[in-house]
């Protein structure tokens, strides 16, 4: 086995193809998107779990494309919703969804469990990334976490999704608000690419030794 020349990353989402390009800029590989097959349909995210889903997109765009394909899902979920949205992230406000209705609908959620409880709750949060590789030499999953809180409004103009109101551990800015390269250095996408990165240094490594 050994680490791809050409990888389509299996994905029509301007923001995370930008995100992986970025991080998997330095593996020599030729990346390409969803966005340069036409032929491609769109795969109904259905599955159960992240990985059910992320395993669906990378098998379909790696059947249709014969390259090897990478495919990311992602969650939000926060503490004090029991855990949601979760895998429902990308329609907590109803099928087609937009981002901001989305972030609305997760503060207002917060805002009424906090009024039904009397009290301040923990706005506790993790952004989880699951990202599958499917290519002819068979499937591998990688996950990368990044901890956080929601924010009590939306900060910042950068990033998508939920950036403006999750403001990672240890940090003062929302993921809207800070620079590409640093919400790309902790995020939980980032880490789960790092993960791929270390599982292709490892193949090259014994490729070398054989
Ligand atoms: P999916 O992986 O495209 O299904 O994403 C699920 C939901 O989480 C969508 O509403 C995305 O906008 C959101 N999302 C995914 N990745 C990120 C991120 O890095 N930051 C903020 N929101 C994200």
């Amino acid at each position: 086995m050994q680490k791809p020349e050409v990888m389509v990353l299996a994905t029509r989402n301007t923001h995370k193809i930008r995100e992986m390009q970025d991080v998997l800029a330095d593996t020599g590989i030729q990346l390409k998107s969803s966005l340069d097959f036409a032929e491609l349909q769109d795969v109904v995210e259905d599955g159960d779990t992240l990985q059910a889903n992320a395993l669906k997109k990378a098998r379909y765009t790696f059947q249709a494309t014969g390259m090897p394909s990478l495919a990311d899902d992602t969650g939000l979920e926060v503490e004090a919703l029991g855990g949601a949205p979760g895998v429902y992230s990308a329609r907590y406000a109803g099928e087609n969804a937009t981002y901001v209705q989305n972030v609305e609908r997760l503060l207002y959620d917060l805002d009424r469990h906090e009024r039904r409880q009397f009290q301040t709750v923990s706005r506790r949060a993790r952004f989880r990334t699951v990202i599958a590789l499917a290519g002819p030499q068979g499937e591998q999953l990688f996950e990368g976490i990044c901890e956080g809180q929601i924010l009590r409004e939306e900060r910042g103009e950068g990033g998508f999704g939920y950036d403006p109101v999750f403001m990672p551990l240890g940090y003062r800015q929302s993921f809207a608000e800070m620079p590409a390269a640093q919400k790309n250095e902790i995020s939980h996408r980032g880490r789960a690419l790092q993960e791929l990165k270390a599982y292709f240094d490892a193949l090259h490594r014994m490729h070398k030794n054989r």
